[in-house]
Protein backbone atom coordinates (compact mmCIF):
# COMPACT_ATOMS: atom_id res chain seq x y z
CA UNK A 1 0.00 0.00 0.00
CA UNK A 2 1.12 3.49 -0.72
CA UNK A 3 1.61 6.03 2.02
CA UNK A 4 -0.30 9.36 2.55
CA UNK A 5 3.24 11.29 2.19
CA UNK A 6 2.34 14.40 1.21
CA UNK A 7 -0.95 15.53 1.18
CA UNK A 8 -1.45 19.40 0.71
CA UNK A 9 -4.02 21.03 -0.66
CA UNK A 10 -2.50 21.08 -4.05
CA UNK A 11 -0.90 17.96 -4.48
CA UNK A 12 -2.95 16.06 -6.72
CA UNK A 13 -1.14 12.81 -7.11
CA UNK A 14 0.08 12.64 -3.34
CA UNK A 15 -3.48 13.00 -1.95
CA UNK A 16 -4.82 10.06 -4.43
CA UNK A 17 -2.33 8.02 -2.70
CA UNK A 18 -3.36 8.70 0.75
CA UNK A 19 -7.10 8.01 -0.41
CA UNK A 20 -5.85 4.32 -1.75
CA UNK A 21 -6.38 2.66 1.44
CA UNK A 22 -8.29 -0.46 2.79
CA UNK A 23 -11.10 -0.72 0.72
CA UNK A 24 -12.43 -3.26 2.99
CA UNK A 25 -13.92 -1.09 5.55
CA UNK A 26 -16.47 -1.27 7.62
CA UNK A 27 -20.45 0.04 6.77
CA UNK A 28 -20.17 3.34 8.26
CA UNK A 29 -22.95 4.38 10.90
CA UNK A 30 -23.03 7.52 9.86
CA UNK A 31 -23.55 7.18 6.23
CA UNK A 32 -26.60 8.33 4.58
CA UNK A 33 -30.52 7.55 5.59
CA UNK A 34 -32.06 5.04 3.40
CA UNK A 35 -34.07 6.36 0.66
CA UNK A 36 -36.99 4.57 -0.14
CA UNK A 37 -37.93 5.39 -3.79
CA UNK A 38 -34.34 3.83 -4.68
CA UNK A 39 -34.62 -0.15 -5.00
CA UNK A 40 -31.30 -1.57 -6.92
CA UNK A 41 -28.40 0.43 -7.08
CA UNK A 42 -28.63 3.20 -4.17
CA UNK A 43 -31.25 1.13 -2.19
CA UNK A 44 -28.97 1.08 1.01
CA UNK A 45 -28.97 5.03 1.04
CA UNK A 46 -25.08 4.88 0.53
CA UNK A 47 -24.04 4.18 -3.49
CA UNK A 48 -20.03 4.36 -2.66
CA UNK A 49 -20.56 1.43 -0.54
CA UNK A 50 -22.63 -0.44 -2.15
CA UNK A 51 -19.71 0.29 -5.04
CA UNK A 52 -17.03 -0.90 -2.55
CA UNK A 53 -15.25 2.48 -2.43
CA UNK A 54 -15.46 3.74 1.13
CA UNK A 55 -16.64 7.13 2.72
CA UNK A 56 -14.50 8.78 4.48
CA UNK A 57 -13.97 11.94 7.23
CA UNK A 58 -12.66 14.79 6.06
CA UNK A 59 -10.46 16.60 7.85
CA UNK A 60 -9.00 17.55 4.96
CA UNK A 61 -11.48 20.59 3.47
CA UNK A 62 -13.06 21.61 0.41
CA UNK A 63 -10.70 19.65 -2.30
CA UNK A 64 -11.92 18.31 -5.22
CA UNK A 65 -10.24 15.06 -4.70
CA UNK A 66 -12.41 13.45 -1.67
CA UNK A 67 -15.26 15.32 -3.45
CA UNK A 68 -15.28 19.32 -2.39
CA UNK A 69 -18.25 19.80 0.06
CA UNK A 70 -21.53 19.01 0.58
CA UNK A 71 -24.27 20.30 -1.60
CA UNK A 72 -26.84 22.08 0.65
CA UNK A 73 -29.83 20.36 0.82
CA UNK A 74 -32.16 23.23 -0.64
CA UNK A 75 -30.11 23.64 -3.46
CA UNK A 76 -30.35 19.62 -4.40
CA UNK A 77 -34.03 20.42 -3.98
CA UNK A 78 -34.00 23.12 -6.77
CA UNK A 79 -31.30 21.14 -8.74
CA UNK A 80 -33.65 18.32 -9.02
CA UNK A 81 -37.13 20.80 -10.06
CA UNK A 82 -34.61 21.89 -13.06
CA UNK A 83 -34.07 18.65 -14.45
CA UNK A 84 -37.52 18.27 -15.14
CA UNK A 85 -37.76 21.05 -17.81
CA UNK A 86 -36.44 22.03 -20.64
CA UNK A 87 -35.13 24.97 -21.43
CA UNK A 88 -33.14 27.39 -23.84
CA UNK A 89 -29.58 27.23 -22.49
CA UNK A 90 -27.96 30.51 -23.70
CA UNK A 91 -31.21 32.27 -22.16
CA UNK A 92 -30.54 30.70 -18.73
CA UNK A 93 -26.82 32.09 -18.87
CA UNK A 94 -27.43 35.40 -19.49
CA UNK A 95 -30.44 35.59 -16.89
CA UNK A 96 -28.71 33.81 -14.10
CA UNK A 97 -25.53 35.72 -14.62
CA UNK A 98 -27.27 39.08 -13.93
CA UNK A 99 -29.07 37.58 -11.17
CA UNK A 100 -25.48 36.50 -9.70
CA UNK A 101 -24.24 39.57 -10.89
CA UNK A 102 -27.52 42.13 -8.63
CA UNK A 103 -27.27 39.59 -5.56
CA UNK A 104 -23.57 40.54 -5.33
CA UNK A 105 -23.71 43.65 -6.20
CA UNK A 106 -21.45 43.72 -8.49
CA UNK A 107 -20.32 47.38 -10.39
CA UNK A 108 -22.15 48.91 -12.88
CA UNK A 109 -21.19 46.96 -16.32
CA UNK A 110 -20.48 43.79 -14.59
CA UNK A 111 -22.19 40.22 -14.83
CA UNK A 112 -21.87 36.28 -14.23
CA UNK A 113 -21.33 33.17 -15.65
CA UNK A 114 -21.90 29.68 -14.36
CA UNK A 115 -18.92 27.97 -15.45
CA UNK A 116 -18.09 23.96 -14.59
CA UNK A 117 -16.16 25.20 -11.73
CA UNK A 118 -12.93 28.09 -11.09
CA UNK A 119 -10.54 25.94 -13.26
CA UNK A 120 -13.31 26.04 -16.08
CA UNK A 121 -13.71 29.89 -15.01
CA UNK A 122 -10.21 30.44 -15.54
CA UNK A 123 -10.05 28.42 -19.15
CA UNK A 124 -13.14 29.72 -20.62
CA UNK A 125 -12.56 33.73 -19.13
CA UNK A 126 -9.62 33.43 -20.88
CA UNK A 127 -10.61 32.04 -23.89
CA UNK A 128 -13.02 34.75 -24.47
CA UNK A 129 -10.31 37.44 -24.20
CA UNK A 130 -8.28 35.73 -26.32
CA UNK A 131 -10.52 35.73 -29.17
CA UNK A 132 -13.40 38.58 -28.63
CA UNK A 133 -16.49 38.23 -30.20
CA UNK A 134 -14.85 36.34 -33.27
CA UNK A 135 -16.86 32.77 -34.07
CA UNK A 136 -13.92 32.29 -36.20
CA UNK A 137 -11.08 32.50 -33.24
CA UNK A 138 -13.39 30.67 -31.09
CA UNK A 139 -13.50 27.75 -33.53
CA UNK A 140 -9.83 28.08 -34.28
CA UNK A 141 -8.91 28.03 -30.69
CA UNK A 142 -5.70 26.74 -29.63
CA UNK A 143 -4.45 27.96 -32.98
CA UNK A 144 -4.35 31.58 -31.49
CA UNK A 145 -2.90 32.91 -34.97
CA UNK A 146 -3.89 36.46 -35.79
CA UNK A 147 -4.75 37.01 -31.32
CA UNK A 148 -3.18 38.15 -28.74
CA UNK A 149 -2.10 35.65 -27.00
CA UNK A 150 0.30 36.07 -23.81
CA UNK A 151 -0.50 35.78 -20.27
CA UNK A 152 1.27 37.23 -18.08
CA UNK A 153 1.86 35.96 -13.97
CA UNK A 154 4.08 36.27 -11.31
CA UNK A 155 6.79 33.48 -10.62
CA UNK A 156 5.25 33.07 -7.18
CA UNK A 157 1.61 32.73 -8.45
CA UNK A 158 2.31 29.60 -11.03
CA UNK A 159 0.04 26.83 -9.97
CA UNK A 160 -1.03 23.77 -11.54
CA UNK A 161 -3.97 25.95 -12.95
CA UNK A 162 -1.89 26.96 -15.56
CA UNK A 163 -2.74 23.85 -17.58
CA UNK A 164 -6.19 25.66 -17.78
CA UNK A 165 -4.70 28.52 -19.38
CA UNK A 166 -2.01 26.37 -22.05
CA UNK A 167 -5.13 24.33 -22.94
CA UNK A 168 -6.49 27.66 -24.88
CA UNK A 169 -3.64 27.92 -27.15
CA UNK A 170 -1.78 31.13 -24.81
CA UNK A 171 1.46 31.22 -23.82
CA UNK A 172 2.54 31.94 -19.79
CA UNK A 173 4.61 34.97 -19.42
CA UNK A 174 6.52 34.68 -16.09
CA UNK A 175 7.71 38.21 -14.41
CA UNK A 176 9.27 38.65 -11.07
CA UNK A 177 9.46 42.60 -10.44
CA UNK A 178 7.71 45.77 -11.37
CA UNK A 179 10.45 46.11 -14.29
CA UNK A 180 10.03 42.45 -15.72
CA UNK A 181 6.24 43.75 -15.56
CA UNK A 182 6.92 46.10 -17.82
CA UNK A 183 9.19 44.70 -20.19
CA UNK A 184 7.05 41.95 -20.42
CA UNK A 185 3.65 43.88 -21.29
CA UNK A 186 3.77 44.69 -25.35
CA UNK A 187 1.65 43.82 -28.29
CA UNK A 188 0.85 40.24 -27.57
CA UNK A 189 -0.15 40.64 -24.29
CA UNK A 190 -3.53 39.15 -24.34
CA UNK A 191 -4.15 39.02 -20.07
CA UNK A 192 -2.26 39.54 -16.71
CA UNK A 193 -3.50 36.49 -14.38
CA UNK A 194 -3.40 36.94 -10.45
CA UNK A 195 -3.74 34.10 -7.98
CA UNK A 196 -4.97 35.45 -5.26
CA UNK A 197 -3.84 32.97 -2.58
CA UNK A 198 -0.04 33.62 -3.19
CA UNK A 199 -0.89 37.12 -2.96
CA UNK A 200 1.94 37.43 0.45
CA UNK A 201 4.50 35.75 -1.58
CA UNK A 202 4.67 38.00 -4.93
CA UNK A 203 6.55 41.25 -4.75
CA UNK A 204 3.10 42.83 -6.84
CA UNK A 205 0.37 42.93 -4.44
CA UNK A 206 -3.26 42.21 -5.50
CA UNK A 207 -4.79 45.97 -5.63
CA UNK A 208 -1.25 47.03 -7.27
CA UNK A 209 -1.84 44.30 -10.13
CA UNK A 210 -5.44 45.30 -11.07
CA UNK A 211 -4.06 49.21 -11.17
CA UNK A 212 -0.94 48.14 -13.46
CA UNK A 213 -3.06 46.07 -15.35
CA UNK A 214 -5.70 49.28 -16.12
CA UNK A 215 -2.34 51.29 -16.66
CA UNK A 216 -1.27 49.08 -19.21
CA UNK A 217 -4.54 48.24 -20.57
CA UNK A 218 -4.80 45.02 -20.18
CA UNK A 219 -7.46 42.73 -19.17
CA UNK A 220 -6.77 41.38 -15.45
CA UNK A 221 -7.91 38.08 -14.51
CA UNK A 222 -8.34 37.15 -10.76
CA UNK A 223 -8.31 33.25 -9.17
CA UNK A 224 -10.14 33.63 -5.63
CA UNK A 225 -11.41 29.95 -6.03
CA UNK A 226 -11.15 28.86 -2.50
CA UNK A 227 -11.10 32.28 -0.94
CA UNK A 228 -14.55 33.07 0.49
CA UNK A 229 -15.82 33.25 3.06
CA UNK A 230 -15.76 36.24 4.19
CA UNK A 231 -18.36 37.04 1.23
CA UNK A 232 -17.19 40.26 0.90
CA UNK A 233 -14.62 39.05 -1.61
CA UNK A 234 -17.12 37.80 -3.63
CA UNK A 235 -17.69 41.75 -4.46
CA UNK A 236 -14.18 43.22 -3.33
CA UNK A 237 -12.18 42.41 -6.42
CA UNK A 238 -14.57 43.25 -9.32
CA UNK A 239 -14.18 46.45 -7.16
CA UNK A 240 -10.96 46.53 -7.41
CA UNK A 241 -10.58 46.62 -11.07
CA UNK A 242 -10.26 43.07 -11.88
CA UNK A 243 -11.74 42.04 -15.41
CA UNK A 244 -12.72 38.70 -14.65
CA UNK A 245 -13.17 36.63 -11.23
CA UNK A 246 -13.31 33.53 -10.89
CA UNK A 247 -14.58 31.47 -7.58
CA UNK A 248 -15.47 27.86 -6.76
CA UNK A 249 -19.03 26.91 -6.21
CA UNK A 250 -18.75 23.73 -4.50
CA UNK A 251 -15.98 24.75 -2.11
CA UNK A 252 -17.37 27.14 0.88
CA UNK A 253 -20.23 28.00 -1.02
CA UNK A 254 -21.85 24.01 -0.76
CA UNK A 255 -23.34 24.64 -4.44
CA UNK A 256 -22.99 21.89 -7.23
CA UNK A 257 -20.05 19.78 -6.84
CA UNK A 258 -19.36 20.81 -10.90
CA UNK A 259 -19.74 24.68 -10.67
CA UNK A 260 -18.06 27.33 -10.20
CA UNK A 261 -18.60 31.29 -10.79
CA UNK A 262 -17.01 33.72 -13.25
CA UNK A 263 -17.19 37.13 -12.50
CA UNK A 264 -16.58 39.92 -14.91
CA UNK A 265 -17.20 42.47 -17.41
CA UNK A 266 -20.39 42.26 -19.50
CA UNK A 267 -18.19 42.13 -22.67
CA UNK A 268 -15.81 39.26 -21.32
CA UNK A 269 -18.37 37.19 -20.03
CA UNK A 270 -20.51 37.18 -23.10
CA UNK A 271 -17.05 36.32 -24.78
CA UNK A 272 -16.45 33.72 -22.12
CA UNK A 273 -19.74 31.88 -23.13
CA UNK A 274 -18.97 31.73 -26.77
CA UNK A 275 -15.83 29.83 -25.30
CA UNK A 276 -18.10 27.58 -23.41
CA UNK A 277 -21.16 24.97 -23.59
CA UNK A 278 -23.76 24.95 -25.85
CA UNK A 279 -21.45 26.03 -28.28
CA UNK A 280 -20.31 22.94 -29.84
CA UNK A 281 -16.61 23.82 -32.03
CA UNK A 282 -15.91 26.06 -28.50
CA UNK A 283 -13.17 24.56 -26.93
CA UNK A 284 -14.23 24.70 -23.74
CA UNK A 285 -17.46 22.40 -24.71
CA UNK A 286 -15.84 19.73 -23.18
CA UNK A 287 -16.48 21.43 -19.29
CA UNK A 288 -20.28 21.07 -19.80
CA UNK A 289 -22.50 22.97 -17.70
CA UNK A 290 -25.56 22.00 -16.96
CA UNK A 291 -28.98 23.75 -16.60
CA UNK A 292 -29.50 21.78 -12.96
CA UNK A 293 -25.90 23.75 -11.75
CA UNK A 294 -26.77 27.06 -13.45
CA UNK A 295 -29.75 27.22 -10.76
CA UNK A 296 -28.32 24.97 -8.64
CA UNK A 297 -25.99 28.13 -8.22
CA UNK A 298 -28.06 31.24 -7.90
CA UNK A 299 -30.11 29.05 -5.00
CA UNK A 300 -26.48 28.19 -3.04
CA UNK A 301 -25.31 31.44 -3.55
CA UNK A 302 -28.79 33.06 -2.36
CA UNK A 303 -28.32 30.86 0.98
CA UNK A 304 -24.35 31.61 1.35
CA UNK A 305 -25.04 35.39 1.25
CA UNK A 306 -28.15 34.97 4.27
CA UNK A 307 -25.60 32.29 6.09
CA UNK A 308 -24.49 33.47 9.40
CA UNK A 309 -20.95 33.78 9.81
CA UNK A 310 -20.29 34.17 13.57
CA UNK A 311 -22.76 31.24 14.19
CA UNK A 312 -20.92 29.11 11.71
CA UNK A 313 -17.39 30.30 13.00
CA UNK A 314 -18.12 29.38 16.68
CA UNK A 315 -19.51 25.63 15.41
CA UNK A 316 -16.06 25.88 13.41
CA UNK A 317 -13.64 26.42 16.13
CA UNK A 318 -15.71 24.00 18.84
CA UNK A 319 -15.32 21.23 16.83
CA UNK A 320 -11.39 21.95 16.91
CA UNK A 321 -11.42 22.85 20.59
CA UNK A 322 -13.16 19.37 21.26
CA UNK A 323 -10.61 17.55 19.32
CA UNK A 324 -7.16 19.77 20.89
CA UNK A 325 -9.28 19.23 24.47
CA UNK A 326 -8.34 15.21 23.45
CA UNK A 327 -5.33 15.10 22.12
CA UNK A 328 -3.92 17.29 24.45
CA UNK A 329 -4.33 15.20 27.19
CA UNK A 330 -1.62 12.95 25.99
CA UNK A 331 1.56 14.57 27.50
CA UNK A 332 3.43 16.32 24.42
CA UNK A 333 0.86 16.73 22.14
CA UNK A 334 -0.04 20.33 21.15
CA UNK A 335 -2.39 22.16 19.15
CA UNK A 336 -2.10 25.49 17.54
CA UNK A 337 -5.29 27.22 16.06
CA UNK A 338 -5.05 29.40 12.53
CA UNK A 339 -7.17 30.82 10.15
CA UNK A 340 -5.63 31.04 6.58
CA UNK A 341 -4.93 34.51 5.61
CA UNK A 342 -6.83 34.77 1.61
CA UNK A 343 -7.74 30.88 0.79
CA UNK A 344 -9.53 28.27 3.32
CA UNK A 345 -10.43 31.60 5.83
CA UNK A 346 -11.62 29.51 8.51
CA UNK A 347 -10.85 28.23 11.26
CA UNK A 348 -7.86 25.54 11.02
CA UNK A 349 -5.78 24.01 14.13
CA UNK A 350 -2.60 21.89 13.74
CA UNK A 351 -1.24 19.04 15.41
CA UNK A 352 2.17 18.84 16.71
CA UNK A 353 3.72 17.18 19.29
CA UNK A 354 7.33 16.41 20.97
CA UNK A 355 9.27 13.77 18.76
CA UNK A 356 11.07 12.35 22.10
CA UNK A 357 8.26 11.14 23.84
CA UNK A 358 5.86 10.11 20.64
CA UNK A 359 8.54 9.20 18.13
CA UNK A 360 5.97 8.97 15.04
CA UNK A 361 6.44 10.76 11.66
CA UNK A 362 3.33 13.73 10.95
CA UNK A 363 3.34 11.30 7.77
CA UNK A 364 3.14 8.16 9.48
CA UNK A 365 -0.21 9.45 11.78
CA UNK A 366 -2.29 10.84 8.94
CA UNK A 367 -1.28 7.53 7.17
CA UNK A 368 -2.73 5.44 9.95
CA UNK A 369 -5.46 7.17 10.01
CA UNK A 370 -6.45 6.96 5.91
CA UNK A 371 -6.21 3.09 7.96
CA UNK A 372 -8.33 3.66 10.75
CA UNK A 373 -12.27 2.54 10.34
CA UNK A 374 -13.69 4.27 9.42
CA UNK A 375 -11.39 6.46 6.99
CA UNK A 376 -10.19 9.81 8.31
CA UNK A 377 -8.69 12.11 5.87
CA UNK A 378 -6.18 14.53 7.64
CA UNK A 379 -3.53 15.85 5.65
CA UNK A 380 0.20 17.00 6.07
CA UNK A 381 2.16 20.39 4.81
CA UNK A 382 -0.20 23.42 4.96
CA UNK A 383 1.05 25.92 2.55
CA UNK A 384 3.40 27.60 4.55
CA UNK A 385 3.38 24.93 7.67
CA UNK A 386 5.31 22.24 6.21
CA UNK A 387 6.03 18.93 7.34
CA UNK A 388 2.80 20.25 10.18
CA UNK A 389 -0.32 17.33 10.49
CA UNK A 390 -3.36 20.12 10.40
CA UNK A 391 -6.85 20.10 9.72
CA UNK A 392 -10.14 22.23 9.45
CA UNK A 393 -13.92 21.21 10.62
CA UNK A 394 -15.49 22.69 7.57
CA UNK A 395 -16.20 19.57 6.25
CA UNK A 396 -17.27 17.41 9.48
CA UNK A 397 -20.62 15.90 10.00
CA UNK A 398 -21.99 16.12 13.49
CA UNK A 399 -20.28 13.60 15.62
CA UNK A 400 -17.11 13.00 13.21
CA UNK A 401 -15.04 15.07 15.92
CA UNK A 402 -15.23 12.58 18.82
CA UNK A 403 -14.09 9.61 15.93
CA UNK A 404 -11.24 11.75 15.10
CA UNK A 405 -10.13 12.68 18.51
CA UNK A 406 -10.90 8.95 19.59
CA UNK A 407 -8.08 7.48 16.82
CA UNK A 408 -5.64 10.64 16.97
CA UNK A 409 -5.39 9.69 21.19
CA UNK A 410 -5.36 5.75 20.49
CA UNK A 411 -2.45 6.82 18.17
CA UNK A 412 -0.56 8.88 20.45
CA UNK A 413 -1.04 6.66 23.25
CA UNK A 414 0.25 3.15 21.27
CA UNK A 415 3.44 5.63 20.04
CA UNK A 416 4.18 7.21 23.43
CA UNK A 417 7.89 6.21 24.79
CA UNK A 418 6.29 5.63 28.48
CA UNK A 419 3.92 3.01 27.38
C1 LIG B 1 -9.87 24.80 -6.03
C2 LIG B 1 -9.07 25.76 -6.84
C3 LIG B 1 -9.23 25.85 -8.23
C4 LIG B 1 -10.15 24.92 -8.99
O1 LIG B 1 -11.48 25.15 -8.65
P1 LIG B 1 -12.65 24.17 -9.13
O2 LIG B 1 -13.89 24.90 -8.69
O3 LIG B 1 -12.44 22.88 -8.44
O4 LIG B 1 -12.55 24.05 -10.61
C5 LIG B 1 -8.50 26.79 -8.91
N1 LIG B 1 -7.64 27.60 -8.27
C6 LIG B 1 -7.43 27.54 -6.95
C7 LIG B 1 -6.47 28.47 -6.30
C8 LIG B 1 -8.15 26.61 -6.18
O5 LIG B 1 -7.97 26.55 -4.85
Amino acid sequence: MRLAMNLNRRGFFASLAGIAGSLAAPRRLLAGKKSAAVSGFGQSGNPYEELGVPTVINCWGTVTVLGGSLIRPEVEAVMSQASRHFVRLLDLQAVAGQRIAQMLNLPAGYSALVTSGAAGAIQSGLAGVLTGSNQDFVKQLPDVSGMKSEVIIQQAHRNEYESQMRVTGARIVEVKTRDDLRKAVGERTAMMHFANYANAAGEIKVDEWASLAKQYNVPCFIDAAADTPPISRLSDYARMGYDLVAFSGGKAMRGPQCAGLLLGRADLISHALLNSSPNSPAVGRSMKVGKEEIVGMVKALELYLHEDFDALNRVWQARLDFISKQITSVPGVVTESYIPEIANHMPHMQITWDQKRIPITPERVSQLLAESKPQIVMAVNDDDRPGVLYMNSFNLQPGEEKIIAQQLVRIFRQEHSAS
